[in-house]
Parts: C-alpha cells; sequence; structure tokens
C-alpha cells in the first residue's frame, strides 16, 4: 500500500506497533492484504495520552485564526491524495469509487466549514454582564462567560464512513476547532486508509509548528484497544460513531472511571417510515419504490436506513407491499465493508426469522465473501409490540413492513419505539392534521422528522440534527453533523471581576475579534469596521 506501512501515528512521528498483528480485508473475497497493523498497546496508548495531556494547554490557547489553518491545511491534504485515497478507501470496504469521492468532497466540506465557523468566531457565545459597584444593597460583580475547550478527546469511527466518520471526519474536526487535542481510534475495516489520512493530519500539525501531542493515530482491533483509551486519565471526552454494543460498552467504561467523562455516542437506528392513510392510497407504490431504494444505498449500510415502514390496512396497502417485494426481491445482494458486517447481518436476520414475521422477499444471493442480501420482511403490529428485537436496528438491505390493524396500534407501534435518529413520514391532504397526535409523539423519539421523503442522505450544514433519544445517540441535546456538533467538546467557564487586560480576547470590552456577544442580556453585533 503506497505510503502506508501500519505504523501508530504518535507524537507526530510513525512508530512501529508491538501488539497483535491484523491486515485489511478485501470484502469482495475475505482474503487479507497489505501491511500487518498492531493494536495500540497499554504503552503505546499511554504515551499518546501524556502527549495530548501536555499538548491541551498550548493547543487550547492557538488563536481561532490558526485553527482555521488547520483545519484548511487538512483539507486541502485530503484533496491532495487524489487517487491514491479513492483506490485504498475502495479496497478496503468494496465502497464505489464514485461514493468514495463523494465521502471525500463531504469530508473536505465538514473540516471547511469549521474553519468558516472559526473565521467568524461567535460560537464561543461570549457573555458579559457587567459590573456595578454602585448597586444596592450589593455591588454587582462583572461577569463574564464563554465556551472553553473540554481537553483531549477519543474519536472512535464506524466502518461504513471510512473518511466523513473517521481520522479526519466530523468528530475529529470539531474537536480540533474547539481546541481539544484528538486521539483517534482507527477502525480495523479500514487500517490503511486511517493510517493515509492520519499522515495528513500528522503532517498539518507539523507544518503550523503545533504542539506534536495534538493528534494521534492508534490501530486496534481488540476492544481492550479502545477500552484503555477510554481510561486514559487525559481523555476529557469520546466521540463514538457505531453500533448500540460499541456505544454502550463505551459509555459504561467511561462511567466506571475514577473521574467520568462524557462518551457522545451515535449509534444505529431503524428510522421508521409512516406511510398515512390518504398518502397510502394515492401512491403506495410509489412510496414503496422510493423506500426500497434507500433502503438499497450502501447495501443498507446507512445509520440513517429505512428499517421499518409502518401504515394502517386499507386503500394502497398491497400497492405498498408489492412494490417493495419487487424492489427489494430483484436487487442483487452486494459487498458489506468488511465480513464481520455480514455476519452481523445474517445473526440479526436468523434472530429476527425465529419470531412469527414472514419474509416477504429476498434479493439474489451474492457470490461476494461478504455479500448482504436484501430482504422484505413482514410481521402485523401486535407482533412487532411483543417483540422487542423488532424494534431495534437491522443493520443491512433489510425493511421490516407493519401491518397496523387501526389508528390505536399505530399510535401504541410509535409510542413502544426506542430513539431514532429520523423519522419519515408520508402524507397528502389532511393526513398531517388529522394524525397530528402520532406525529407529535414520533417527535419525541428522533433527532429529525422527514415528510415525504427518505431518511438517507444527512445534508451537512448548520441547522442539521443528527442525534436523537437514546439508543440512536447517547445524548439527545447534541448533534454529530453540521456546526453545532462543536458543543459536545466545550464547557461554559466564567471569569469574575477579572482584570480587564488579562481577560480572553472574546471578552474584552473592545471586542477585538468583533464577535457576535450577549452583553447586560441584550444580543449585540460587532460594530462596523472602519474604512
Ligand atoms: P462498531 O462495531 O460498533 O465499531 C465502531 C468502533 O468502536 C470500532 O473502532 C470498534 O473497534 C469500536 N468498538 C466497538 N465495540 C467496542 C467495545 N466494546 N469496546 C471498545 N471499542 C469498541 O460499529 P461498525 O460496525 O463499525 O459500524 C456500523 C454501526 O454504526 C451501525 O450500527 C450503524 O448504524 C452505526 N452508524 C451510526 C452512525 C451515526 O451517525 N449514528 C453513522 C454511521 C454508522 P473494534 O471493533 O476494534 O473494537
Amino acid at each position: 500500500m503506497n505510503g502506508v506501512d501500519g505504523r501508530h501515528l504518535i507524537g507526530g512521528r510513525a512508530v512501529a506497533g508491538s501488539g497483535d498483528g491484523f491486515q485489511a480485508v478485501d470484502p469482495t473475497t475475505g482474503q487479507p492484504f497489505g501491511p500487518v497493523f498492531h493494536d495500540a498497546t497499554a504503552a503505546e496508548i499511554e504515551s499518546a495520552g501524556a502527549l495530548a495531556a501536555a499538548a491541551a494547554p498550548s493547543f487550547a490557547a492557538t488563536s481561532p485564526a490558526q485553527r482555521a489553518r488547520l483545519l484548511r491545511t487538512i483539507a486541502d491534504g485530503l484533496s491532495a491524495l487524489g487517487d491514491a485515497l479513492v483506490t485504498m478507501v475502495s479496497a478496503e470496504t468494496a465502497l464505489p469509487a464514485v461514493r468514495v469521492q463523494n465521502e471525500r468532497a463531504r469530508t473536505v466540506l465538514q473540516l471547511q466549514q469549521f474553519a468558516a465557523l472559526l473565521d467568524d468566531g461567535s460560537w464561543v457565545d461570549a457573555r458579559i454582564d457587567r459590573g456595578d459597584p454602585a448597586r444596592q444593597p450589593q455591588p454587582k460583580p462583572d461577569v463574564r462567560s464563554m465556551l472553553v475547550p473540554l481537553g483531549p478527546v477519543a474519536v472512535f469511527g464506524a466502518s461504513n464512513f471510512p473518511l466523513a466518520y473517521s481520522v479526519a471526519g466530523g468528530d475529529t474536526a470539531s474537536a480540533l476547532a474547539a481546541g481539544c487535542p484528538v486521539l483517534v481510534k482507527g477502525h480495523p475495516a479500514h487500517p490503511g486508509s486511517s493510517e493515509l489520512v492520519g499522515r495528513v493530519v500528522m503532517a498539518a500539525v507539523a507544518a503550523l509548528g503545533l504542539p506534536a501531542g495534538t493528534f494521534a493515530l492508534l490501530h486496534g482491533r481488540s476492544h481492550e484497544s479502545g477500552a484503555m483509551l477510554v481510561r486514559h486519565p487525559a481523555i476529557a471526552a469520546v466521540g463514538f460513531t457505531g453500533s448500540h454494543q460499541g456505544g454502550r460498552a463505551l459509555c459504561d467504561l467511561a462511567a466506571a472511571r475514577p473521574q467520568p467523562i462524557p462518551v457522545f455516542a451515535e449509534m444505529g437506528s431503524m428510522n421508521p417510515v409512516l406511510v398515512l392513510p390518504r398518502a397510502l392510497a394515492a401512491r403506495g407504490a410509489a412510496i414503496g419504490e422510493q423506500i426500497a431504494a434507500s433502503a438499497l444505498l450502501a447495501m443498507g449500510q446507512f445509520c440513517t436506513s429505512p428499517g421499518m415502514v409502518a401504515w394502517i390496512e386499507g386503500a394502497g396497502d398491497a400497492a405498498l407491499v408489492a412494490s417493495l417485494a419487487s424492489k427489494l426481491g430483484a436487487a442483487a445482494a452486494g459487498p458489506s465493508v468488511h465480513p464481520s458486517i455480514r455476519a452481523g447481518y445474517e445473526r440479526a436476520l436468523q434472530q429476527v426469522e425465529a419470531l412469527p414475521v414472514e419474509v416477504a422477499a429476498r434479493g439474489a444471493p451474492g457470490t461476494a465473501a461478504t455479500a448482504l442480501c436484501p430482504t422484505l420482511l413482514a410481521a402485523r403490529a401486535s407482533v412487532v409490540l411483543q417483540q422487542p428485537r423488532l424494534r431495534s436496528e437491522i443493520y443491512g438491505p433489510a425493511v421490516l413492513a407493519v401491518r397496523c390493524r387501526d389508528r390505536g396500534e399505530l399510535s401504541a407501534l410509535v409510542a413502544a419505539q426506542g430513539g431514532h435518529l429520523t423519522a419519515t413520514v408520508h402524507g397528502d391532504g389532511d393526513d398531517f392534521g388529522a394524525f397530528g397526535d402520532v406525529v407529535a409523539m414520533l417527535q419525541s423519539k428522533v433527532g429529525r422528522l422527514i415528510a415525504n421523503g427518505v431518511p438517507t442522505g444527512v445534508e451537512v450544514c448548520a441547522a442539521m440534527v443528527h442525534g436523537g433519544p437514546w439508543p440512536a445517540a447517547s445524548d439527545a441535546r447534541f448533534s454529530a453533523v453540521g456546526t453545532t456538533s462543536i458543543r459536545r467538546w466545550v464547557r461554559p467557564m466564567c471569569w469574575q471581576d477579572w482584570p480587564r487586560d488579562a481577560l480572553p480576547l472574546a471578552l474584552r470590552d473592545d471586542n477585538p475579534l468583533r464577535l457576535r456577544r450577549m452583553v447586560d442580556g441584550r444580543h449585540e453585533l460587532p460594530a462596523p469596521a472602519a474604512n
């Protein structure tokens, strides 16, 4: 593999690993290939953690402009990798080149968006309540606050987004923007891609003269490497994208530390789709096609894949089921990004098919070692209500079609849902109004509501919310996508009666950074620039 030799990246250096070895796997054949990577050992994690702890104060003190330059340098470095990166990611994940190119463009965009956020600067939420020594019965203190970085962040990416949710993905970009050093636990499904991208980040850190402990990449296939990283006393927060089991394990580890830390885990989701009666009657077949196409994108390997569609039996439901069945049944199996994903998919299907569930359609089985076979499952709502397994993610191209007897059953089905990243509602005419109570309940279960569309395709923009109540995410107050995701890595800090010239620039009276601030309870815009 060009430019990749299986090293960890620690303290600005490529370091030969000494833990157990593993290789990348070609998902089309199941065969290992490329250099040997190593599980990060306790000593390697200790070294990266100590360097991050040492780097944290000076990296926190860098100017927004310096950090914006860092992010733009990383973005340029990713673009400059050209086809080498695309070839590497495709070889390790079987994702087609076009998808990888698009994902790189998204990753670059994310870095640039955080750089622009730093240019603007107002995200630090500067607040100034000026003192009044003459106030009676007591003088009023001068109180000023803003958001400050938490400290080193451990980042765990998912297998299905080898760029956008990996080494230089959204978690890393937002944490670096906030002023937090980042230690990435590389995903074992794409270790070469991780190293290639990690070298770009390491070079950018060096080029800008930032402390070497600002970034580290630690490879690992054993859960133990990740667990040791979360337990390291220097780590102040964890960003995780992946399965429920992984997210839960890291939340428990973080909570059990002598000093507990937050884990921002973005996990799997069924992304339920409700088809309301008028829409069902008018366009059942078209909706079925739309849902099936969304579920087949990347062979269902999206956290926003539509895993459940529910409706009240009536006009249009036969057309909905028929179109779902014909589209999913006609689709050929396609590769998973790693053999472990296929194994997990088949395990999940076995669990579900052991319940009173009908296999309504199955696509053509694939020959690839890691092929995921599209599947339409069908069950009555009464069964889904009794079986929690039917209300949780089957990661891959499976859709569970749920027929409700009446409105009460649809309501009960929504009430029984756990948290999801999204829910989609198809409605025509007065459907949304007539089912207002059901939609309101749905809102309490998700981070994003979609009307008459599909849940796949997460727009990377300032207003996006990618998160939701447990178990979609560990903390529904935050988003993992969009510029608000920076809020995961900061805390509010307050200065009282502090010497004016020792205050952070964001809180000085003359507003040298020209930020929007709240002054004495009112939002203030910076004065127009002179010239
Ligand atoms: P995964 O198996 O949970 O792996 C994610 C990372 O966590 C890997 O680095 C893994 O490393 C580590 N990990 C998992 N369990 C661990 C444990 N018990 N202790 C320590 N580390 C652990 O997830 P995946 O299979 O790669 O990704 C697919 C899942 O991600 C799906 O459920 C999908 O819905 C979800 N996803 C969610 C989002 C979102 O934004 N919400 C986005 C994309 C994907 P090791 O395996 O080496 O331990």
